[in-house]
């Protein structure tokens, strides 16, 4: 086995920190955790890119900037739980692993759902679950206290705003089919209110009942 934290450091700093990610615990777990373990076989030489890749099923993992901006703008903290839409190849779901207590992911393809599980697994991390089912129809009895959506949304589901804590935040591309904005929603008095608006985006679209 090689190592690549070489490839690592260059790409927190050429990639994250120049352009801004400046939250140490943050660019700490980048340097940590190695992003060769979830990308295909095939896709080991760019797992270092300063872009998204292809996971198949006309799936990607995301570029690690937009990682990075969407983990900082989560900004989770050691006690939280929080709940992930759209798990892929599980690479945003291991970083956040390393900076809260636990995820839980959600993709709605069984065969990616098996590969983030592998994936996982290989890096040891235990504090992801991940359930293959439509994230955009929630039946969950649990409350989160933040949440992140990796896949372009429409219209936020009243279901999601239901298992997010009051003053819990969400994190979400949302837009339309071919361009989205990364957006932070804060809940208050049980409804969201926008608090930030980042960087445009280009997510792969949600899908289920309440995707496009
Ligand atoms: N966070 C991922 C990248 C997400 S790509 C990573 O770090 O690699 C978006 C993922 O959302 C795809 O795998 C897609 O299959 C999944 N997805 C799309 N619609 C979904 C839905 N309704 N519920 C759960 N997952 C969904």
């Amino acid at each position: 086995m090689t190592d690549n934290s070489e490839q690592r450091e260059s790409m927190v700093f050429m990639q994250l920190k120049s352009r801004g990610i400046n939250n140490q615990r943050i660019l700490n777990t980048f340097l940590t955790i190695p992003r060769e373990n979830f990308v295909p076989q095939n896709m080991k030489a760019s797992a270092y890119l300063d872009n998204a890749l292809p996971i198949g099923y006309e799936q990607t993992i995301s570029q690690p900037y937009v990682v990075a901006l969407m983990t900082q703008s989560l900004n989770p903290q050691k006690n939280e739980s929080i709940l992930e839409i759209g798990t892929g190849s599980g690479y945003q779901a291991a970083i956040l692993s390393n900076l809260c207590k636990k995820v839980t992911s959600y993709e709605i393809i069984p065969q990616l759902a098996k590969f983030a599980k592998e994936n996982l697994t290989k890096t040891n991390i235990d504090n992801v679950k991940i359930k293959n089912s439509d994230g955009s129809d929630l039946k969950e009895n649990e409350i989160f206290d933040k949440i992140i959506v990796t896949a372009a949304t429409p219209k936020i589901p009243q279901n999601w705003i239901k298992c997010l804590k009051e003053k819990g935040s969400l994190v979400v591309p949302q837009g339309n089919i071919d361009s989205q904005v990364l957006l932070k929603y804060k809940k208050k008095d049980g409804k969201l209110e926008l608090l930030e608006t980042s960087i445009p985006v280009r997510f792969v679209p949600l899908k289920g009942k309440e995707g496009f």
